[in-house]
């Protein structure tokens, strides 16, 4: 009854007329009643009107230009007065970084985020918040995916009649580029982060997926992952934010809810931490605060710009009350990350196999034989809701960890332009070392390298497993050295940790060092081998019990002959040898 009178409450005040509240700075959503959305030139009007509108608190900035050159656009938007970076570092003001569209069809952020600023500026809602803290709002990521618009972008989301495409002019999907950086738009978003150092990023998007009441999911990170201090701020975050929403009127959830088997309702939901691809598995990797937010893409596009905008308001009142105390934890994070030399750190997550059913509030369902498909199809009954007890598995944990190098990370000087460069982009620390002759190292033989069948993001992937193993080699002049003992030595292990999910081996920055190269003609590798067998008697009995006891071996021509090249001094050591190497002291 409290929550149905919440909502009532909450409507009633939505469904002012847009004219009564400045209508030079409304959106063509709002003066539609949400049922379209503006194109592009409106975010770069918006951004200009809001500048002169509130020239003492809101500025308008170009962050980077699209691969089509069109003119990447924030807002920052602070009544402190401090409207640049290096103001808000100076007086220690927390930082709020909120995007829409990186998922240009996933619209409702930039609509969202314009109605949440002018009420804010008027006073109609969250009086004061931006007294305290500094706003930069991107209301469009990906400003030319924006531009290729179209009605049926989004076959499974209701409105806005036209919206933009999931991916950039360049085909790149931005919420899995965090790490590798590819595309352009992220090389400016990461200059943008780097330069305000925001100390919580929201990332606005719509979901896909099934029919159900559920409104809107929220998840944070560090949450499972990361500075232990820092999980529990991240998790009051999201408690607070899911609490807030659910005050007016919302059914949040706080993981994604996407079914464990695609199109089964039955198979329930599992939590996780996402992949540094991912915004909000980025962010922890610096000591920072991300947050995915879904709204549910078949609630109508009034609702969702509604929900979303009340998330907004959500996060700005929790960091304006909170924000000085996290940004003294993180500050305390950034001192410990330096200091994780030697420790096991996590690398991927998952959730484990123990589960507990939890009531979802779904709607009634079927799932019958499909002529079209000639498998079973569900149809939703979204006049009949119905609450679904399915299994949710939320206990996450780390499925792959590695121990911090105790000195850092070694890049040699045929790889330190392309490495560095993406170390650069990222904010993270190196400098060049001296040649050294014979340095005690560890490197990374690959026992299995895996290459991807089919293309992911323009790229050929790349599953090594092995171990680092001490070794002494040459290091030559030109090469990088990453020290683990800084503020981001969790990001430079997710770059540079070959078995990181998204580290550049495992995007294929490092294919070359995994193809075979060099060979030896079976009929060379016959007189190689009969001369060995020949001077060595005891390679003889190994040979001789290899082919009695592996029957495989004893069949496999080629197995047999590079018993042997293995051997020969003209082997390639550097086949399967990760270039970069890791080292357990601080060079000299
Ligand atoms: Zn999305």
């Amino acid at each position: 009854m409290l929550r149905l009178f919440t909502f009532l409450f909450a409507s009633a005040v939505w469904s002012l007329p847009a004219h009564a509240a400045g209508p030079a700075l409304a959106t063509l959503a709002e003066r539609s009643g949400f049922t379209q959305t503006g194109r592009y030139d409106e975010v770069i009007a918006l951004c200009e009107a809001f500048a002169q509108a509130y020239p003492r608190s809101v500025r308008c900035i170009d962050f980077g230009t699209s691969p089509e050159g069109r003119a990447m656009k924030a807002l920052v938007a602070s009544t402190s007065g401090a409207l640049d970076a290096a103001t808000a570092r100076q007086r220690g003001l927390p930082v709020v970084l909120i995007q829409g569209g990186i998922h240009a069809g996933e619209i409702d952020g930039k609509d969202a985020g314009f109605l949440a600023l002018r009420e804010i500026l008027e006073g109609t809602a969250a009086k004061g918040v931006l007294d305290r803290l500094v706003w930069v709002f991107v209301p469009v990521f990906s400003v030319d995916g924006h531009e290729r618009f179209g009605a049926w972008n989004r076959p499974n989301q209701r409105g806005p009649e036209q919206m933009g495409w999931r991916t950039t002019a360049q085909g790149y999907n931005l919420n899995r580029d965090y790490l590798k950086a590819d595309a352009p738009e992220m090389q400016a978003m990461l200059a943008l982060i780097e330069e305000w150092d925001p100390l919580v990023e929201v990332d606005l998007h719509v979901t896909d997926g099934a029919k159900f009441e559920h409104d809107v999911s929220i998840q944070v990170e560090p949450l499972h992952a990361g500075d232990p201090a820092l999980r529990t701020v991240g998790r009051a975050w999201r408690d607070a934010v899911i609490g807030d929403l659910a005050a007016q009127g919302s059914l949040p959830l706080p993981f994604y809810p996407s079914f464990v088997v695609d199109d089964d309702p039955a198979s329930g939901f599992e939590d996780g931490v996402a992949p540094p691809r991912f915004s909000h598995g980025y962010f922890w990797l610096r000591n920072r605060l991300g947050m995915l937010v879904e709204t549910h893409s078949w609630k109508p596009y009034s609702t969702r710009v509604r929900i979303t905008r009340n998330t907004v308001l959500s996060v700005l009142g929790q960091v304006d009350r909170h924000g000085s105390q996290w940004l003294q934890v993180t500050r305390d994070a950034d001192r410990r990350a330096a200091r994780i030399g030697g420790v096991e750190q996590a690398l991927a997550f998952k959730a484990g196999e123990r589960k507990r059913m939890i009531d979802f509030r779904g709607y009634s369902y079927t799932r019958t034989p499909s002529a079209v498909s000639g498998a079973l199809m569900t149809h939703y009954d979204e006049t009949t809701p119905q609450v679904w007890t399915v299994p949710l598995r939320d206990e996450v944990r780390a499925v792959v960890s590695v121990s911090a190098p105790r000195g850092g990370y070694v890049v040699p000087a045929a790889h330190a332009a392309a490495v560095g460069e993406l170390l650069r982009r990222h904010g993270v620390a190196f400098n060049r070392l001296a040649a050294q002759a014979g340095a005690d190292v560890e490197t990374f033989r690959a026992t299995e390298a895996d290459f991807a069948s089919v293309s992911t993001e323009g790229r050929q992937r790349l599953a090594l497993k092995g171990q680092w193993k001490a070794e002494r080699r040459d290091i030559g002049a030109g090469a990088l050295f990453v020290p683990i003992a800084q503020p981001k030595s969790r990001l430079a292990m997710a770059i540079l940790e070959p078995q990181a999910p998204d580290s550049l081996a495992s995007w294929g920055g490092f294919n070359n060092a995994f193809e075979r190269k060099e060979y030896m003609e079976d009929y060379v590798a016959e007189e190689v081998a009969r001369d060995m067998l020949a001077r060595d008697p005891s390679l003889k009995s190994r040979f001789e019990r290899r082919l009695r006891e592996d029957p495989a071996f004893a069949a496999d021509k080629a197995a047999r002959l590079d018993f042997f090249y293995r051997l020969h001094s003209a082997w390639d050591e550097r086949y399967n040898l990760y270039p970069v190497m890791r080292i357990d002291h601080l060079p000299r």
